[in-house]
């Protein structure tokens, strides 16, 4: 199946009938699965033998869709979760325990901000954010021993900063750490991570890939690339017998399939974040209209985009899609066919202004969504990181005014004329 193109792989691949079977991936709406003796079900226990047993493990309309974002990826393996935060959790996680210690850019979104720099602090695991525009001198110096990954966004959300992959890459394997890469803004459509060096991609779901604002979902992808094995001192997770399963080592059982198998069948056991089928099948839906939906996102932003900038009212705007925008060069490079929907911008007259405007639009309406069909509209400093104090807004690429701004695929004049009388009211 993973010949074929990706439009091709977002309409066709996951869930493959056999004869008589439903064209439609089916819902499968069932906690459990049936087995025939005590020797059959006593052997999945063991990871002797894949079946389904619990969907708290997996579930086979969440495995079809997983294996279409994979091979739309290009990795060789992946799972669903129940959110983009457990995606994310669940990737740094897996390879990481208390003493351990990640290094993740500054601008990743609020959430995984947190996550980094508040729970996992708590769990014992530390995390050094640093400035993805750094050069790799400077970013060298947060790297540490105990170092067991490096995280960042291809897109940051919402600061727009395009990664230098291959920065980031060589940062992570010159220290023998994996590169994590959360690909949700871009999605595999504009951009596909492992062909510059990323070794684990997460999504939220929630976003582009679910297009609708119908279902909260994640994924995890392992490109297969890393070889645990050749750093298997700091990844004895992986590389050592796993008590818990009657001492199998997942790196020699289940070779390039050791990672997920190992989330799959430790943290989904012990933490139970899995995805619920019925979201699933929306996901699998979104998903078979992705490539179309995401280019009509990137020209409407590309149009509103060129729109705003020219626009005396606008103080700055962040969209790497515009000649001289700061990422421009690096989206050329990394992702030439467009990079999201999403645009930031500042009115002239900071907070107070943007509060003014927001409230006068109408197409464009407010909610914490970003990247679906409908255009919205969102004010961080209010919103998505009202927790964190003005410094820590500017390590994140938010100033108090920023805008950000999720372009949809209606018809991009109705959008501009949106604008257009909402910049009449500041
Ligand atoms: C929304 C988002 C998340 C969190 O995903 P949820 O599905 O909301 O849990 C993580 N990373 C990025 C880049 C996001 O935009």
């Amino acid at each position: 199946m993973s010949d074929y193109r990706l439009d091709t792989i977002c309409v066709q691949s996951g869930w493959r009938p056999k004869k008589g079977e439903p064209r439609v991936l089916p819902i499968y709406q069932s906690t459990t699965f049936k087995y025939d003796t005590v020797e059959q079900m006593g052997r999945l226990f063991d990871l002797e033998d894949s079946g389904y047993f619990y969907t708290r493990l997996q579930n086979p309309t969440n495995d079809a869709v997983a294996q279409k974002i994979c091979e739309m990826e290009g990795g060789v393996a992946a799972m669903l979760t129940s959110s983009g935060q457990a995606a994310n959790f669940y990737a740094v996680f897996n390879i990481c325990e208390a003493g351990d210690h990640v290094v993740c850019s500054s601008t990743v979104y609020g959430g995984t901000f947190n996550l980094l720099g508040v729970t996992l602090k708590k769990m014992g695991i530390d995390c050094t954010f640093v400035n993805p525009d750094d050069d790799l001198e400077t970013l060298e110096q947060a790297m540490r021993p105990n170092t067991k990954a490096v995280v960042a966004e291809s897109i940051a959300n919402p600061a727009l900063v395009v990664l230098d992959f291959e920065k980031f890459a060589k940062l992570a394997h010159s220290h023998d750490v994996p590169l994590i890469i959360d690909n949700t803004f871009p999605t595999p459509v504009n951009c596909r991570p492992f062909e510059y060096g990323a070794d684990i991609v997460t999504h939220s779901t929630t976003k582009y890939m679910d297009g609708h604002a119908m279902a909260v979902g994640g994924c995890i992808v392992d490109s297969g690339n890393f070889n645990w094995e050749a750093h298997a001192e700091k990844y004895p997770g992986l590389t050592q017998p796993d008590e818990s399963y009657h001492g199998i080592t997942y790196t020699k059982k289940f070779g390039k399939a050791a990672y997920i198998t190992k989330a799959t069948s430790q943290l989904m056991r012990d933490l139970g974040s899995i995805q619920s089928p019925m979201n699933a099948f929306l996901l699998n839906v979104g998903l078979e209209t992705l490539p179309l939906r995401v280019e009509k996102h990137c020209s409407n932003a590309q149009k509103v985009a060129e729109y705003l900038n020219a626009h005396e009212k606008i103080a700055s705007i962040n969209y790497a899609g515009l000649p001289g925008d700061k990422y421009y060069d690096l989206a050329q490079k990394y992702m030439p066919q467009g990079t999201c929907g999403v645009i930031s911008f500042e009115v002239k007259g900071g907070r107070e202004a943007a509060v003014r405007f927001m409230d006068s639009l109408k197409l464009a309406q407010i909610v914490t969504h970003v990247a679906d069909a409908r255009t919205c509209v969102l004010h961080p400093a209010s919103h998505t990181h009202r927790q964190m104090n003005d410094e820590q807004l500017a390590e994140a690429g938010v100033s108090p005014g920023l805008i950000r701004f999720s372009v949809g695929i209606e018809n991009p004049q109705d959008i501009i004329d949106d604008l257009e009388q909402a910049l009449k009211a500041v």
